[in-house]
């Protein structure tokens, strides 16, 4: 990075990702450990390849994982990674198997790989000085009642989207309309 220039998503994702690897108590070889971001996957929060070759396990982050989860289950997402890159490191191979199991939950981390959704709903604060966000993936209160709620952040009202539509409703009788309307869409 030169001097000025602005830190991407991806940059601070990959920072945050490593430094928090050197905290975690396992013997993986982190200068064998490769990072990627994965600007295309939908439904993986990470991945973790192996080069048998040159013995390089290479741990893909999500973009969107990072986006939407809130950094604690990023950071465990990172330590299902690193379990991987240390089973491929000491024995060539890596899976889920009792092994695997055993040294998640030892770094609390999840033992399987996390699936990742978009979110269904997003809300948004309709205050034009607050940009206040949050991704919903079922139809909770907020999502079906926006009235009855208000911005997490400043108090004012927001608007939820139902994404995959890009309809939006600010009240529970919007939420219905739209409901109704998309139908089968739904
Ligand atoms: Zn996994
Ligand atoms: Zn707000």
């Amino acid at each position: 990075m030169t001097d000025g220039e602005t830190l991407t998503i991806d940059d601070e994702l990959l920072a945050r990702a490593r430094i928090h690897a050197r905290d975690v108590d396992i013997a993986v070889d982190l200068a064998r450990v490769e990072w990627e971001v994965s600007t295309r996957a939908r439904r993986r929060a990470g991945a973790c390849r192996w080069d048998r070759e040159r013995e390089v396990a290479t741990i893909v982050l999500t973009r969107r994982a990072y986006e939407t989860y809130d950094w604690e289950t990023f950071a465990a997402v990172v330590r299902h990674e690193l379990v991987h890159a240390w089973e491929f490191q000491q024995f060539g191979e890596s899976g889920h198997g009792q092994r695997f199991r055993t040294r998640a939950g030892e770094l609390d981390a999840p033992r399987h790989c996390e699936t990742f959704a978009e979110p269904r709903y997003v809300i948004r604060c309709l205050a034009s000085d607050c940009d206040w966000e949050a991704h919903r993936h079922r139809a909770s209160g907020p999502v079906k009642a926006p009235d009855n709620y208000c911005c997490g952040e400043c108090g004012s009202d927001y608007e939820v989207e139902h994404a995959e539509s890009g309809r939006t409703w600010r009240s529970a009788s919007g939420y219905g309309g739209a409901k109704a309307a998309l139908e089968e869409e739904w």
